[in-house]
């Protein structure tokens, strides 16, 4: 029964509101979720506040809420209001905790050319929230776990016990939250380059970000924890641009902002330590 499942629904290019996250197989309500995405949030931040990484630069911090919140507003739904930290890290990485958290690395925004690309790769990590990618991992892997237990009850029977839920906290910051699939990961950026075209940024920013992130444009290990979380879903640049040309005009978008390049300016000044921060 529960391997039978088949999920049936299919992307299409553009923006239509309703094209994504369609029967999708999910145990938890949005209330749960919302609920331990905030505690599992809370944990990591409070473990990146022991490590003395939680960023706390107020223009840092401004800009890349102001990305977050021009996005949400043009967001297909909202069932979730977003937070948006910034942690002090050389590491490329950006990862969504369920419920709307949006974790963004200083690394990331010293990567980016502009804020076009961080827009992108936001834009991209609220996809993964909005399409509930992380629940949908966890009831995937919750099925096959108890599986053999509930053979002859039926699925919908099956409650999410809090102390399975509980164990989702103790995934590290690379755990189960964030491993998507190639099929998430295209979801992810069909959402997110709608938002930001929205918003009024130059699509073509997220595309050039995934680009030279898979030319491995930079150090490979600071690269490898996104690249690995993040799966190429196979030709992503070629399906962006795809998806680009369908959205309409582009010449009047926006690319950059004085705001985004003080703020790089300064993450670009921090020292990190010299071995490999995770
Ligand atoms: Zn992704």
């Amino acid at each position: 029964m529960i391997l039978g499942w088949v999920c049936l629904s299919l992307l299409a290019l553009g923006c239509a509101s309703n094209g994504y996250n369609k029967g999708q197989f999910n145990l938890y309500s949005i209330d749960e979720e919302k609920k331990m995405g905030d505690d599992f949030a809370q944990q990591l931040l409070d473990q990146y506040q022991k490590k003395g990484k939680v960023y706390n630069d107020k223009q840092v911090n401004n800009m890349v809420k102001r990305i977050g919140s021009t996005l949400a507003q043009h967001a297909p739904e909202n069932k979730f209001s977003y937070h948006f930290y910034v942690i002090e890290s050389r590491q490329v990485n950006a990862f969504a905790v369920p419920g709307g958290h949006v974790f963004i690395f200083t690394g990331l925004i010293n990567y980016c050319q502009n804020e076009a690309e961080l827009a992108g790769v936001v834009g991209h990590e609220m996809g993964h929230i909005i399409s509930r990618h992380g629940t949908e991992q966890m009831s995937k892997q919750l099925a096959v776990g108890v599986a053999g237990a509930v053979v002859g009850v039926g699925l919908a029977g099956v409650g999410v016990d809090p102390s399975i839920a509980q164990m989702a906290v103790n995934a590290a910051e690379t755990g189960m939250f964030l491993s998507y699939s190639r099929k998430d990961e295209t979801e992810a950026d069909d959402l997110g380059a709608c938002m930001v075209y929205k918003a009024g940024y130059h699509p073509e920013g997220m595309k050039n970000f995934f680009d030279r992130l898979h030319k491995k444009q930079g150090d490979m290990s600071d690269l490898e924890v996104f690249m690995s979380t993040h799966p190429d879903p196979g030709d992503r640049e070629t399906h962006i641009h795809d998806l680009i040309k369908e959205l309409g005009p582009t010449d009047k978008l926006k690319w950059d902002s004085k705001d985004f390049k003080n703020a790089k300016a300064k993450v670009a000044k921090i020292q990190y330590p010299q071995k490999k921060d995770k």
